[in-house]
């Protein structure tokens, strides 16, 4: 755990060489666990591309003298390629639109104040963020319909309104990723962009004006302001590939007959690297968020190898994670076994915090439900074994955080493969810096690397494989 989620990894960001680092050291664990690799070639590693698009680093954007520092200064958040150059007209706000001419022009406007909300009751962090950021979509719709050529909301200076701009900041900069979609189970995911629950709590585009937008930082309002004030900005979007990769490890059952049946256990390595810092820490360590996982799946490859069961076990740790399930996603397209022989998968995500007493498992109720038997061997590895007090709210169609639709085992269970998930939930350091090894809760995380194993052993040894529910359909 120190070592995965120490400060030396940065963070594990998926498209940097940090990622690649802590896929190593997986596979090199995986390797001192005495797995077999199970990837391409006879190694541990399937690498596969991850396709981004962003805003290229060449991109420019000033007013008058005033060269702005990208996504320091201004946050570019319309898609596509702009090459402008336009005086600027400054506003009051979108009612001032009405009686100004602002066709041709650049149009700016300050953001105003936005009553800060308690946290939802689940949702831990990033309300303000995503209602700052879809305030400035909404003022930037209206400039765009009263005409203006551009749109630049100006931050009003508050703190909140700096913390909405940073967060923003370092999630637009890096653009959007996805992977190829060959291979792909029909209706699963086709052509779809990063995974739906990674990009929760972010606001959605619907509505969104088509001019050019730009947010800035409260310091440029002074250059905005001054007499013909002009705005030049050049703007395009780069595309390119990168690699992430999975880590495969296998270890072979006892029983000849049952050897194309495999057990899958299912986490990440990535995390969400080094960003904007929080009380003074930018990296975001994810020691929790999947080192957690990461971890125990070594120790629960150990005791397979151990003590093998009648089934194999596979072990997967899939990058990318974070970026919108895309390590899991490629694996189902591309498996290194065919769907028909992956008989069951244990995914974990987040399984060392909150009280040790409790914690969830999801995919064992209507409508996440797609196995019986993997479901009833998950509640009896708990009833006999670890005692938790089950948190099934989480596990509920209505429950507004989508939990289920969140990490790798929904890939799987896309593609017609009873899967589950295990977690002790959020808390308030999620995908925050804060996510420390410090902060674990290591009986708590002993407590459900022993539930996840003692799962797979029922499944591995019993008599049939698990079936999988008829009609099985998610409620999105
Ligand atoms: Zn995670």
């Amino acid at each position: 755990m120190y070592a995965m989620a120490g400060d030396a990894m940065r963070g594990r960001e998926a498209g940097t060489l940090d990622e690649m680092r802590a896929t190593a050291w997986v596979a090199d664990q995986a390797r001192k666990a005495g797995l077999q690799p199970m990837g391409d070639d006879g190694t541990f590693f399937q690498w596969w591309p991850m396709h981004r698009t962003r805003v290229g680093d060449g991109s420019e954007i000033s007013v008058g003298d005033h060269e702005l520092t990208m996504w320091k200064d201004a946050i570019v958040l319309s898609r596509g390629n702009s090459d402008l150059d336009l005086p600027i007209v400054f506003v009051s706000d979108s009612a001032a639109l009405e009686h100004t001419d602002v066709h041709g022009k650049a149009v700016a406007m300050v953001l105003p104040s936005i009553a800060t909300q308690p946290p939802a009751e689940f949702t831990i962090r990033g309300n303000f963020q995503s209602t700052t950021s879809q305030l400035v979509r909404r003022m930037a719709s209206d400039i765009a319909r009263a005409g203006g050529a551009a749109a630049i909301l100006i931050a009003n200076g508050t703190p909140d309104q700096k913390m909405a701009f940073d967060a923003t900041a370092t999630v637009t900069m890096r653009g959007s990723y996805t992977i190829d979609s060959a291979g792909a189970p029909a209706g699963s995911y086709a052509r779809s962009s990063a995974g739906r629950g990674a990009q929760a709590g972010r606001g959605g585009r619907g509505g969104f004006a088509s001019a050019p937008t730009f947010w800035f930082r409260h310091d440029m309002l002074g250059a905005v302001q001054a007499p013909d004030a002009h705005l030049k900005a050049f703007v395009f979007t780069e595309s390119f590939d990168y690699p992430s990769g999975n880590v495969v490890g296998v270890v072979r059952g006892t029983d000849p007959k049952l050897a194309d049946q495999y057990v899958l256990y299912s986490g990440h390595q990535d995390h969400d690297g080094v960003r904007y810092p929080v009380m003074g820490d930018s990296i975001w360590n994810g020691a929790d968020d999947n080192a957690s996982v990461s971890v125990a799946m070594l120790a629960i490859a150990r005791a397979f190898v151990q003590h093998p069961a009648a089934r194999p076990v596979l072990f997967v740790w899939h990058g990318a994670e974070e970026r919108g399930l895309l390590g899991s996603r490629w694996f189902v397209n591309h498996p290194e076994v065919p769907h028909s022989q992956i008989v069951a998968v244990l995914n974990g995500d987040m399984i060392g915090r909150n009280s040790v007493d409790s914690a969830a498992i999801l995919g064992v109720q209507p409508p996440h439900k797609n196995s019986d038997a993997l479901a009833a061997a998950a509640l009896r590895a708990n009833a006999e074994l670890t005692h938790f007090t089950i948190d099934t709210s989480w596990d509920r169609p209505t429950h507004r955080e989508g939990w289920y639709f969140r990490s790798d085992h929904l890939p799987y269970a896309r593609a017609g493969i009873p899967a589950v998930m295990f977690s002790s939930l959020l808390h308030p350091d999620y995908h925050t810096p804060r996510d420390e090894p410090s902060r674990i809760n290591f009986p708590k995380l002993k407590k459900m690397a022993d539930w996840m194993y003692a799962t797979g052993w029922i499944v591995a040894n019993a008599p049939q494989r698990p079936d999988v529910v008829a009609n099985f359909k998610l409620e999105r």
